[in-house]
């Protein structure tokens, strides 16, 4: 099976000045014990986009992995979220300035809020962020879990760039209305759980393209994620191998049947990230 890799700069999604590299490792459920050594054998082999989270609990490892990887700062993309209980105003800007003293950087990539909190007005949290991104705290700013009324409303009420809305994405996930409102917007769409967590690799559709074209079925489901415009992958590994695996993904297209053959794989209740405090989904 192919795991080739690249040193060279990753392709990138630009959105309002952002150039976000298309392959991201995510760090969910990565613990203080395996992450340091996870960002750094991602970024030995060619990442240069981190993802990680105040609610993950491992930001001190995710900072421990980018000094270890021995890449310049200014070539990595760090990404980290806020929690829906801490995007009011003052209480975002304290909760950021706590992520970058545990990261140890002096800024963010980009700032997200993790999700939307209706019991906290929306255009006080999006002043914040925006306010956030002004004091230098994060050079671009985000939402993740917004369906389509309120990321409109959030790109409406923000005076700085909305750069992406970082949501669940996988073949069984159709998200046609959300990419396309991103795309109207001008923003990227991040994909996250991109492999389903596991669940669509054994699928016989996904096994199928994978052993014609003599990838992995996570090289192939990475690659419909990537070769759709302003899609951005974020896959979960704590594994060096799947790690490299998984940033196998610039040297192949899925002709087109085999885009659609995927993107059919659709089907209704395949949410698989659906806590209680989750908005009303489109
Ligand atoms: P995922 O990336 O779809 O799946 C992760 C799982 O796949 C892990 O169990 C991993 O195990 C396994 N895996 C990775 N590469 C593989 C490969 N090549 N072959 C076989 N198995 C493989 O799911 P996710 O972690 O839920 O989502 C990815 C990232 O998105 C998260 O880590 C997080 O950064 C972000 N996220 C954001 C939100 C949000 O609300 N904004 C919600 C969920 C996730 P190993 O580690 O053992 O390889």
């Amino acid at each position: 099976m192919a795991d080739s890799t690249t040193t060279a700069a990753p392709p990138t999604v630009e959105a309002h000045g952002a150039k976000i590299p298309a392959i991201g490792l995510g760090t969910w459920r990565a613990g203080m014990d395996v992450v340091a050594e996870a960002v750094e054998a991602a970024l030995k082999c060619g990442y240069r986009h981190i993802d990680t989270a105040i609610a993950y609990a491992n930001e001190e490892g995710v900072g421990e992995g980018l000094r270890s990887g021995g890449v310049p700062r200014d070539e990595i993309f760090v990404t980290t979220k806020i929690p829906p209980d801490q995007i009011g105003a003052g209480a975002l800007e304290r909760a950021a300035e706590g992520s970058l003293k545990r990261l140890k950087l002096d800024q963010v990539d980009l700032l997200l809020i993790h999700w939307p909190n209706p019991s906290i007005p929306l255009k006080e949290s999006i002043r914040a962020l925006c306010a956030a991104k002004r004091e230098g705290l994060t050079r671009h700013i985000g939402v993740s879990n917004f369906p389509v009324a309120l990321l409109d409303e959030a790109v409406h009420r923000a005076d700085e760039p909305i750069v992406t809305n970082q949501c669940e994405y996988h073949p069984r996930l159709d998200q046609t209305m959300l990419i396309d409102s991103c795309r109207r917007h001008g923003i990227a769409f991040t994909s996250y759980a991109p492999l389903g967590r596991t669940q669509i690799l054994d699928d016989p559709v996904v096994t199928a393209i994978a052993s014609r074209l003599q990838r992995t079925p996570a090289q192939v489901i990475l690659r419909w994620h990537i070769q759709q415009p302003m899609v951005v992958a974020i896959p979960k590994s704590q594994s060096p191998a799947r790690i490299k695996e998984n940033f196998g993904v610039f040297d192949f297209e899925l002709p087109p049947e085999d885009m659609a053959a995927l993107s059919a794989l659709a089907r209704p209740d395949a949410r698989l990230v659906n806590p209680s405090w989750a908005p009303r989904w489109d």
